[in-house]
């Protein structure tokens, strides 16, 4: 299968708790055969909802680190002078470098007189290729304090297509970080359609707002979704009418209902349990559906 006929669905939001991935672990189900792709690196969960059964595990790589080697150094010092991120500890004469304080800039590593210090690519965490219910599913867990999550998901996503080519699954669906940082940017360009997934606050309409300029930047076509719009039905039309002004189409609304949170504490999506919640979801499913 070609890559360029493979639809990419990432479903996101303007900030986190706003039932992002439990719409995306229904679609999932009710896609019945998709890639899933986990790009929220950060704080990854779509396994929670999933029960993944990891097939293969590949270390992630990102950038490099400086490592003292004891038996060589000489203690001149001269790595705690050039490094400017204060990362080069001293204690009783031995010289070590902080490996949270290391930016792998190389600066000690060129200086140190006699070559003592290793620079080898950091390891930042590991992606994973696993079975669920749903099928095949990328995902990622990004070590403590490591940072350049935007690769982790450039890196999540290019392994979801080579899956989707070598299985011919025409459809990925991801589930996308919160916020608009680095790693949303590495999420959404390029997908077919960003389904924003918000809700009827005032917080919610700012967040979204700024997430549909996102998109628009990157000339991704949008939908927007408002979760638990019931709570504040007034609040739901604003927002579904800043995002129409926004170039923005509007997927439906899902309703508040406490089954959703009872899902989650048995490992199942929403729509795997029969209620007026699963309708409505079902329903955003088929007009999501209808704009890719
Ligand atoms: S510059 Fe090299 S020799 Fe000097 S303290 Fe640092 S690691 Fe040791
Ligand atoms: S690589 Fe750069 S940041 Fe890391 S210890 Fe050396 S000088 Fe400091």
């Amino acid at each position: 299968m070609k890559k360029d006929i493979i639809d990419e669905l990432l479903v996101i939001s303007g900030k986190g708790g706003t039932g992002k991935t439990s719409v995306t672990a229904s679609f999932a189900v009710l896609a019945g055969k998709a890639v899933l792709a986990d790009c929220d690196v950060d704080a990854a969960d779509l396994h929670l909802l999933l029960s993944p059964d990891i097939r293969e595990r590949h270390p992630f790589f990102s950038g490099r680190e400086a490592i003292i080697r004891q038996q060589d150094c000489t203690g001149c010092n001269v790595c705690m002078d050039v490094c400017r991120f204060d990362a080069v500890r001293e204690f009783e004469g031995k010289y070590r470098i902080d490996p949270v304080g290391c930016e792998g800039c190389g600066v000690c590593v060129r200086f140190c007189p006699v070559k003592a210090i290793d620079f080898p690519e950091r390891l930042c965490g590991e992606w994973m290729l696993s079975d669920t219910r749903c099928g095949p599913m990328v995902h990622a867990q990004l070590g403590v304090a490591a940072e350049n999550s935007g690769k982790l998901v450039s890196t999540v996503r290019e392994q979801a297509l080579e899956v989707a080519v070598e299985k011919e699954i025409p459809l990925i669906i991801s589930d996308g970080p919160p916020g608009i940082g680095c790693p949303v940017i590495a999420s959404l360009s390029g997908v077919s359609l960003a389904l924003v997934v918000t809700e009827p606050t005032v917080s919610g309409l700012h967040d979204l707002q700024r997430v549909l300029a996102l998109a628009r930047h990157f000339s991704v076509p949008a939908a927007v979704c408002v979760n638990k719009w019931d709570i504040n039905p007034e609040q739901t039309e604003r927002i579904e009418s800043a995002a129409r002004s926004a170039g923005a189409e509007i997927a439906g609304r899902i309703r508040y209902d406490r089954s959703v949170t009872q899902a989650q504490l048995q490992q199942k999506a929403a729509v795997e349990f029969e209620s007026a919640v699963a309708d409505d979801i079902r329903k955003v499913w088929e007009q999501t559906l209808s704009m890719l």
